[in-house]
């Protein structure tokens, strides 16, 4: 029975620190993995290449959703009619109902909808779910057992306070083989982590100095208002391709209509649950950087927010100071 280190990679500085650790400390067996959405800036793609070139080979896995699409449209296409959905509407939502091999949106085809910080489905079905049945269930089925690495730190959230360094998470049934998840990093400060980067002569995912103070999805469900601000004043092309996906998914929605953040996120007067006020004129993904403009409460503009043109792309903005 081996042991495998399996560290999972986002091209974010937590995980970056994680698998420079795990090559410091001589681990057995690292696996590094990276679980593509389909959602990432081009910048991360990028900093894994740079990673995998410098650091470590990484892996790129990816989750699939053609089967489950397939069943859908089958589902949409008995059910739906049974239900007395109009048929215009049933061919409307049957003629997205394709996996397009981009993860996040076929996830969101698939359930015709985004996910949001209450349906926070994503990364539990774009992350977790493919590591664990492409890269950790055929290792313990074979007899393996499995250390899970994980980049989070008490003080990121509450949640992740009193998270153990250790704790088993399963045992294979037939193998008796073991999965671990084991986070050494938890005490860690953010200086911590990017003290490993330099220590390493690793520099950190660009984007961190382009205002962002995650470097997930682009942009992600859990995106600050600033960060929203800065993601569409620097990456329009960003926010285009999701104001695309919009449309898709809205086709493939029961109600008609689909948009990136849940409309209950914005502030002030967009903020609705009355789906008769909800239209992608006003509740779309480019209505969230409109809102992202705004201070108090997005009932003004911020009159000292400066607009993009005069910002350009060169001003460093970075959250963690990295600019020196
Ligand atoms: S980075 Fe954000 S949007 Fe992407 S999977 Fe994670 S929570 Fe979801």
């Amino acid at each position: 029975m081996r042991e495998h280190n399996i560290v999972c990679v986002s091209g974010g500085k937590d995980s970056t620190a994680l698998l420079l650790l795990a090559i410091e400390r001589g681990a057995e067996n690292i696996s590094a993995v990276f679980a593509d959405t389909g959602h990432e800036h081009p910048q991360t793609i990028e900093y894994v290449q740079y990673l995998n070139d410098n650091v470590f080979p990484i892996r790129t896995i990816k989750a699939d959703f053609a089967e489950r699409i397939a069943n859908k449209a089958t589902f949409i296409a008995e059910k739906w009619r049974e239900h007395g959905i109009a048929e215009e509407k049933v061919l409307r939502a049957l003629a997205v109902m394709k996996p397009t091999g981009i993860p996040f949106l076929d996830l969101c085809i698939w359930k015709g909808r985004f996910p949001s910080t209450k349906a926070r489905f994503c990364s539990e079905e774009l992350k977790r779910n493919p590591i664990i049945a492409q890269v950790q269930h055929p290792l313990l089925e074979a007899g393996d057992d499995v250390v899970s690495w994980q980049g989070v730190r008490r003080d990121e959230s509450d949640n992740r306070r009193n998270l153990p360094e250790r704790e088993c998470k399963e045992i294979d049934a037939n193998t008796g083989a073991e999965l671990w998840n084991f986070r050494p990093i938890l005490d860690w400060t953010v200086d911590d982590v990017f003290t490993m980067h330099r220590k390493h002569g690793i520099k950190p995912n660009p984007l961190y100095q382009q205002g962002m103070g995650r470097v997930g999805c682009m942009p992600c469900i859990h995106a600050r208002k600033d960060e929203l601000l800065e993601i569409g004043l620097r990456f329009p092309e960003e926010i285009d391709r999701v104001m695309e996906w919009e449309k898709i998914v809205g086709e493939a929605s029961k109600r008609d209509m689909a948009t990136f953040f849940a409309t209950a996120q914005l502030a002030g007067p967009q903020r609705t649950s009355d789906r008769a006020d909800i239209s992608l004129a006003t509740h779309g993904v480019w209505q969230a950087i409109e809102w992202a403009k705004t201070g108090r409460g997005g009932r003004q503009y911020d009159m000292f927010r400066v607009d993009g043109e005069q910002e350009g792309t060169s001003l460093c903005t970075s959250i963690y100071g990295l600019c020196e």
